[in-house]
């Protein structure tokens, strides 16, 4: 791990290359996530269901939220393969190389000429963007791969919440456990900042939703909101969840308003908090001491 470290700080060309396409490979892999992890999170909630009321649905078929797929056989982020939607025709290597072959293939499925959503190839630029302004910004260190690494998880859960409406606890809590790790082992933050950190952001976002269900009987948000401020928290300190939720606040006015002019969506419908809160920590775990030090500046301080 040294070593690999030590021959990409001394070729800052390579170091970036490398991380450039290996983040278009880990985005094509996003896609998969995206897609299959709530649909294979609503197999496992079915079952559960199954075996809790199991003789009222015997015989009754689920079908409507696994559409498409066979009971029985495994369905998980490697099995089966990527097929198209529309003709099932399996997606060949060369058909799976990200952007590359969106782009020859015209997004358009090789033996249907199904339309392939535009959203595969910007999920992989968008991966491979993000992740080389973490590597650009924090040069070849531990550091910089934890949160590139961090940035890949967020790319999912964003795409995830504005799919489903759900942060998968698969995909947050881990992260919140490998930040504490990562304290501990000295990269990040002490471990006193992070521990604080991750109790601070799950609960101050925990106390906004019962205080909100209180007064209006509504439900504000979700409890995966909580421990992706938590993921923050473990991962930048409690000193920084001030701003992440300031700037999430900014972030989705500035998207709720671009939404409700460009789709003139319903002021009552729901819109997920998550990926607002995923951009203001990712803008946060770059930039953070930049906006605490302006901020400070203008006030005077
Ligand atoms: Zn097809």
């Amino acid at each position: 791990m040294q070593s690999i470290i030590e021959v990409m700080q001394s070729q800052l060309w390579f170091y970036l290359t490398t991380v450039g396409l290996v983040s278009l490979c880990v985005g094509s892999f996003l896609n998969v996530v995206i897609y299959r992890l709530p649909l294979m999170m609503q197999r496992e909630w079915q079952s559960e269901c199954r075996i809790l009321l199991e003789d009222e649905l015997e015989n009754k078929t689920v079908s409507n939220a696994t559409d498409n797929i066979e009971n029985g056989k495994p369905f998980n982020l490697i099995k089966p393969n990527s097929t198209c939607p529309k003709c099932k025709t399996a997606i060949k290597p060369w058909q799976n190389i990200p952007i590359i072959s969106w782009l020859i293939l015209k997004g358009k499925c090789a033996s249907c000429s199904n339309p392939i959503s535009a959203r595969y190839p910007a999920v992989e630029l968008i991966t491979a963007l993000l992740s080389l302004t973490v590597a650009y910004s924090f040069g070849a260190t531990e550091q910089a791969l934890l949160y590139i690494f961090v940035t890949w998880i967020l790319v999912a859960l964003t795409f995830i919440d504005i799919d489903h409406m759900l942060l998968p606890d698969q995909l947050t809590l881990p992260l919140v456990w490998l930040a504490l790790i990562a304290s501990v082992m000295g990269y990040t933050i002490t471990p006193t900042d992070a521990i604080i950190g991750a109790a601070c952001g799950y609960l101050s976002l925990w106390s906004v939703f019962w205080l909100f269900k209180l007064l209006t009987g509504k439900e504000g948000m979700g409890y995966g909101d909580f421990k992706l401020l938590a993921v923050f928290g473990a991962l930048l300190g409690w000193q920084s969840l001030l701003t992440i939720i300031l700037l999430s606040s900014i972030v989705g006015a500035i998207i709720g308003i671009a939404l409700l002019s460009i789709q003139g969506k319903d002021k009552a419908t729901p819109i997920p908090f998550g990926p607002y809160l995923a951009i203001a920590g990712w803008i946060t775990m770059l930039w953070g001491n930049q906006i605490q030090g302006a901020y400070f500046n203008l006030i005077g301080y």
